[in-house]
């Protein structure tokens, strides 16, 4: 396992839309066990495989204690909202809200290629948003209520 370097905002990869894993392979499991190296290594809450410069479609998160890896990722139902501040390993240290589903239910595949269904409110269902963004090229920044005082600095 190594950690690996955070690419940060400015840097185009952030804004390219990443592919689906095919192939669940050793290769999967180095990047899949690198990203989580990285995101504890750095207190994050999650960590998508474009903010360690992979533009494969996998994420890492950790909310509550709960850790799970989301692979080809999808979020099959969302309900309610809640607005609450996001920071981001790949923009600093700004903090700005954004407005998110409550609740969600995604489905993705683990590390084996085996589909699962993860459910969650708050900030597990924020943090699932805002990483599978990333897979998008979507930024928090993009889409925060407190975007202008960003941008303006
Ligand atoms: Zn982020």
């Amino acid at each position: 396992m190594a950690v690996r370097k955070i690419v940060k905002i400015g840097d185009e990869l952030l804004r390219k839309k990443s592919k689906p894993v095919k192939h669940f392979d050793e290769d999967l499991w180095e990047l899949l066990d690198d990203m989580k190296e990285s995101m504890y290594k750095n207190d994050g809450m999650g960590l998508a495989a474009p903010q360690v410069g992979v533009l494969r479609r996998c994420v890492v998160i950790d909310v509550n204690g709960l850790y799970a890896e989301l692979i080809n990722p999808k979020i099959t139902f969302q309900d309610g909202e809640d607005i609450e501040e996001e920071g981001c390993l790949s923009v600093g240290s700004f903090h700005g809200r954004v407005k998110r589903p409550y609740k969600l239910t995604v489905e993705a595949y683990d590390r084996y290629g085996y589909q699962f269904v993860l459910s969650g409110e708050k900030m597990l269902a924020r943090c699932v948003c805002h990483e599978l963004d990333h897979l998008d090229g979507i930024l928090f920044v993009d889409k925060s209520l407190d975007k202008d005082k960003y941008f303006k600095k």
